[in-house]
């Protein structure tokens, strides 16, 4: 469906500042998700499956070997490990759970450990397996789709007309060319990006308008968590009205796309009613769990963002975001296999879900070369939400 919008109302919307008239907004893009996909929800988590020291220089991660961030380092991890984050993850309610790596290729090794990681997620989890492995060949799109990954992320990041601010050494056709392959090989795709980078506004409806082009079964949307020691470590949060704001534009311009909300949102948001918010601006889901290098909420919490506001969070009719499995003999003829998502768990505690605070080994960086487009690493304090701590202190 093409967007509901022309650039034009977009850039007129952009400019709300009226709080009111932003709530207007949001129904109305509630009422556009509401029609498109009903009740039902789309909720992913993911596991950091290879971290640090990567050879890029995406300039709001620190990750990037020229961020002068500590690193948080681990080579590939074991498939059996991916699985125990994977179980996890189901346990905390996540409908699909993604395997990423940093950089922008992997190894032959590397790459077969993917590979086994995903069939062992399809084997023993009920979960929806997704990747994000950086640029992929259609060779290997073509062995993620037999080893059972049904979509693929990879982010454009921002409107190509301000990506050389964004990174030079990924290149903005690379991406695309990764995008087509994995289309091509019949795998669903999901391509996002991040806001609050330094675009303009004209700059934040250009991305929205190139990712209909692109036309992604799925939009994931981060907000800039600034991460101290990046080129964009001093850049402030965004204003959450603004947030929920575009979040609401957004689905107006591609009101078709499982659009979730995943890093910087307790930063940007906080964990009150914002992020209740940005879900009625149209979210078919959050990520759950915690992201690459920072940490996010316990899974009761993001659940009742969504069932508060009369969402279902569990197993419905297939629907695009349906998280029945397909990986079990007998589901087809309507048998429902009893599977760990039935035993919800509440807090981060109850399972190893995926955690770079106690994960990580953090490793001081001797030497971080300059950055190719010349620019300082920025920021010095760091902006990290701890929910349970948060929550303990405010009670
Ligand atoms: S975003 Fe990915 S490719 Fe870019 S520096 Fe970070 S890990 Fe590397």
């Amino acid at each position: 469906m093409p967007p509901l919008i022309t650039r034009e109302e977009a850039l007129e919307l952009g400019k709300i500042e009226d709080h009111a008239e932003i709530e207007k907004l949001v129904e109305r893009a509630w009422r556009v998700r509401l029609e498109r996909f009903g009740d039902s929800t789309d909720l992913c988590s993911l596991v950091n499956a290879k971290s640090g020291g990567c050879a890029e220089d995406c300039g709001f991660c620190a990750q990037s070997r020229y961020a002068s961030a500590d690193t948080p380092m681990h080579p590939m991890m074991e498939p059996e490990q991916i699985l125990e984050h994977a179980k996890a993850a189901e346990a905390a309610g996540a409908h699909r759970f993604c395997m990423v790596t940093q950089g922008q290729g992997l190894s032959k090794r590397d790459f077969e450990k993917i590979l086994e990681g995903a069939r062992l997620v399809a084997e023993h989890t009920n979960l929806k397996r997704c990747v994000s492995i950086g640029h992929i060949s259609p060779e290997r799109a073509r062995k993620l789709k037999e080893a059972g990954v049904q979509r693929v992320h990879h982010n454009v990041e921002t409107a190509r007309s301000y990506y050389p601010e964004v990174s030079t050494t990924v290149r903005y056709e690379g991406r695309l060319r990764t995008i087509q392959a994995v289309k091509e090989a019949g795998l669903e795709t999901c391509v996002g990006g991040i806001l609050n980078l330094g675009e303009s506004p004209e700059q934040r409806v250009e991305m929205a308008f190139e990712l209909a082009e692109l036309n992604p079964t799925s939009v994931p949307i981060n907000l800039l968590n600034p991460r101290p020691g990046t080129k964009f470590g001093d850049r402030p949060l965004m204003d959450p009205w603004e947030a929920v704001k575009w979040i609401a534009i957004f689905r107006l311009i591609l009101p078709d796309a499982l659009f979730r909300l995943c890093g910087g949102r307790n930063e940007n948001l906080g964990l009150g009613e914002f992020q209740k918010l940005a879900v009625k601006a149209g979210l078919n889901g959050v990520m759950m769990g915690n992201f690459l290098t920072t940490l996010g909420s316990d899974p009761a919490w993001d659940r009742k963002l969504f069932t508060d506001l009369g969402l279902n969070v569990w197993r419905q009719p297939d629907n695009g975001s349906n998280p029945r499995p397909d990986n079990r003999s007998g589901w087809l003829e309507g048998e429902t296999p009893r599977t760990p998502i039935d035993d919800l768990i509440d807090s981060q505690s109850e399972a190893p879900l995926w955690n770079p605070a106690r994960q990580l080994r953090r490793r001081k960086k001797r030497y971080v070369p300059p950055r190719p487009d010349g620019a300082p690493n920025r920021g010095l304090r760091v902006v990290q939400v701890e929910p349970e701590r948060e929550r303990a202190a405010t009670a």
